[in-house]
């Protein structure tokens, strides 16, 4: 089964409104392949959202950079994803490791966002990652297996979910995995999707890459067999993100 190419830019937690509207001038000005060969998303701030999708141009789709585990209510600062139904924000990215490091995100609150904003139609970007500690200890696939499982727990249809294997060393540090890193990492999570969810999931499921990816990376990386896509940092908010896309043929 064909999985499309899937490239989403995570702005973090950067821009002002004339930053924004440069950022997305210049995407909507690019030459890309069309949306039956390349997903793009862009994941700007929570309070960007509405503005962007008002410009965005409409072969490109915007994200949400988390929203909260249950329906919204007394949760003072948090986003749910019913808002993000109401304003018809179709994606949502749940579990990055910023996330997971300084606000205490556990592999089973993961697991819940995940399934809740799946129940409410949105579509996730569900990140896991090993840090540099786990890798030298030779725990990655440990690691990347239990995150992803506590995803599995909850979920029931992978249809509306891309996987973001992002190591931590290599997010916003310019070490990017080899691309033979990156692949090995990324066959083992199929073949643990294989095994424990099912084929045909592990055969349609997009797991996609994301750590210093770049311009000058991004078309090596892009040629591993189960290599689908990035997730771009610090390179997303430059116009080297459409040489990024662009890496999807
Ligand atoms: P980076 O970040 O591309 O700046 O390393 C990736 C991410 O955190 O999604």
């Amino acid at each position: 089964m064909g999985r499309k190419f899937f490239v989403g830019g995570n702005w973090k937690c950067n821009g002002t409104t004339e930053e924004v509207k440069k950022i997305v001038g210049t995407l909507n000005e690019a030459k890309v392949p069309g949306e039956d060969v390349v997903e793009v998303v862009v994941s700007p701030p929570y309070v960007f959202l509405p503005f962007v999708k008002s410009l965005l141009r409409s072969d490109f789709h915007v994200a949400a950079q988390n929203s909260w585990v249950r329906k919204g209510g007394a949760y003072t600062g948090e986003i749910s994803a019913e808002m993000l139904v109401n304003l018809d924000i179709p994606w949502v990215i749940l579990g990055h490791s910023e996330r997971r490091q300084l606000l205490n995100e556990t592999n089973e609150f993961v697991g819940d966002k995940v399934a809740y904003a799946l129940s409410l139609g949105r579509k996730v970007i569900a990140c896991i990652g090993e840090t540099l500690e786990q890798r030298e200890a030779g725990t990655t696939l440990d690691v990347v297996s239990e995150q992803t499982k506590a995803i599995a727990d909850k979920v029931s249809n992978w249809d509306n979910v891309v996987l973001a294997y992002e190591p931590v060393w290599a997010i916003g540090t310019g070490k990017v995995a080899s691309p033979a890193q990156a692949q090995e990492v990324h066959a083992a999570l199929r073949k643990w999707v294989h095994d424990n969810v099912g084929a045909e999931v592990a055969a349609s499921l997009r797991i996609i890459y994301g750590g210093s990816v770049n311009g000058g990376n991004s078309k090596e990386l892009a040629s591993q067999p189960d290599i689908d896509g990035f997730l771009v940092g610090g390179a997303s908010l430059k116009p080297e993100f459409v040489d990024i896309i662009n890496s999807a043929t």
